[in-house]
């Protein structure tokens, strides 16, 4: 199923994953729709925002630079593991990145490097920037690391995704380096263990 959730079942996913979700501002209608796709989905994307402290963060996810427009990404994760949700839709998170990796998260296959910038990733996947500024040495919390995985759980169990549907930037766009200091095979490890377990009231899907 690779049509994007409502902001409702988006919003409900991840509050039946046990994640602490904030909603800032207009979250559910803040997006770069009227700029192209957004859809069909096929995975979810972790990134860092090179940048320090929650409030800072959110408001820059949300509403972008003289650059790149805002929203971002769709959800904001700090390091205390609370999410802030800032837009749905499409939103300026992925750019161009390899279709050889867009048909591997598909059929949800070993990944191949990332070598080509050919295909629009802004339709295609879901965006978590977390706070982090990406020099390798600011640390990723427990409580963060263990949000990051909540949230990829519960929109991978939300569209019947494997844990191969979980990439980081740096796999999509060659150059990104992003989310710096995690191992993306630790945490696609860790949601496939969280995605085994039997959630109470949340349907498997098949
Ligand atoms: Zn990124």
């Amino acid at each position: 199923m690779a049509t994007p959730l409502s902001a409702d079942r988006f919003l409900a996913a991840l509050r039946s994953g046990g994640l602490t979700v904030v909603e800032h501002r207009s979250w559910r209608t803040h997006n770069r729709n009227h700029k192209g796709l957004w859809g069909p989905v096929h995975g979810v994307m972790i990134h860092h925002t090179v940048t320090s402290g929650t409030t800072g963060s959110v408001d820059l996810c949300c509403k972008g630079h003289s650059a790149l427009p805002g929203p971002l990404c769709h959800g904001v994760i700090a390091k205390d593991g609370t999410v802030y949700l800032v837009g749905f839709g499409r939103t300026n998170h992925a750019g161009l990145g390899d279709g050889d990796v867009l048909r591997a998260v598909i059929d949800e296959t070993a990944l191949p490097p990332d070598t080509s910038a050919d295909t629009d990733g802004n339709a295609r996947f879901y965006g978590f920037e977390c706070v982090n500024l990406g020099d390798g040495r600011d640390p990723w919390p427990e409580a963060q690391v263990e949000a990051i995985e909540k949230v990829a759980t519960a929109v991978c169990r939300a569209h019947g995704w494997s844990e191969r549907s979980v990439i980081g930037h740096r796999e999509w766009q060659p150059g990104k380096v992003d989310p710096r200091g995690l191992e993306m095979k630790d945490l696609r490890r860790g949601t496939r263990k969280r995605l085994a377990l039997v959630v109470p009231g949340v349907p498997v899907h098949h």
